[in-house]
């Protein structure tokens, strides 16, 4: 996954140049940005033109990384790929509501993610796990849908080369699950959400430390915190926030594919 990042040195030089102002707008011609790959830490290294090195860290939630990735390899017509990443974004989607069930009873998710261990590889144990705490959460029954699963797993492991309309179909139908659970997340998980924002940065702090135990040199690298706005509007204000379908998402990515390096 890529994503566009700013040169945090340049950005700094260009304000003490009083090129830049310190607050307020300026125009996006000042800043250079250059394309950047996050990793499984949601880390981007990259130099820019004038050769720094930065590393840029992608403030967002699994899930919404992956149903944009999902998105963007639709747009560019890899089929295949698009349904790898959308039925991924739906089970970390799972993993998160999961999370914050347990969480709002009162488990620190540092616990949380040690007993996540003997679920973490088996989608199966993940779904039935979610179903019950979606249950014991909402009082209402999760019915997973067996034709997504089913479309999922011929395409996943049978090599099944889908067309546009099929992945259009089984999208819609993951993107409406999707918001589903993000609308019950986001009126009753605020807090644990918030709690999850925050555990997440401090693992990634964690991560960082252990990149510079490996490599010294990185101890002196600049890092940047890289905020994107959610595909699905997951940080949106509630005035804001509606429900989207896929139909709608796909439009919107292609207003803004040009901020993950795409054309
Ligand atoms: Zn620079």
């Amino acid at each position: 996954m890529r994503i566009m990042v700013t040169c945090p040195v340049c950005y700094n030089e260009k304000i003490k140049e009083g090129l830049i102002p310190k607050t307020g707008k300026y125009s996006s011609d000042l800043v250079q940005e250059v394309i950047a790959e996050i990793d499984d830490n949601f880390f981007a290294s990259f130099h820019c033109d004038s050769g720094h090195l930065s590393i840029g860290y992608l403030s967002k939630h699994r899930f919404d990384i992956l149903l944009e990735s999902g998105i963007l390899a639709f747009l560019a017509g890899f089929h295949s790929e698009s349904v790898l990443s959308i039925a991924g974004s739906l089970e970390r989607l799972y993993e998160l509501f999961i999370f914050a069930a347990l969480n709002k009873k009162g488990i620190q998710l540092e616990k949380i993610d040690k007993a996540w261990k003997y679920l973490k590889k088996q989608s199966e144990r993940q779904l039935g796990a979610f179903c019950m705490y979606y249950l014991s959460e909402t009082g209402i029954q999760y019915t997973p849908d067996t034709k997504i699963i089913e479309f999922r797993n011929k395409v996943i492991h049978q090599g099944y080369i889908p067309k546009s309309d099929e992945v259009k179909n089984f999208a819609s139908k993951v993107v409406d699950t999707i918001f589903d659970v993000i609308i019950v997340l986001r009126n009753d998980f605020k807090t644990e959400l918030k709690n999850i924002y925050f555990y997440n940065q401090e693992r990634a702090n964690k991560a960082l430390e252990e990149m510079r135990k490996l490599d010294k040199s990185l101890n002196r690298v600049p890092v940047l915190t890289v905020f994107t706005p959610s595909i699905v509007g997951m940080d949106e204000n509630d005035k804001i926030f509606k429900r989207r379908t896929f139909a709608i998402l796909l439009e919107e990515m292609k207003e803004i594919k040009v901020r993950y390096g795409v054309t």
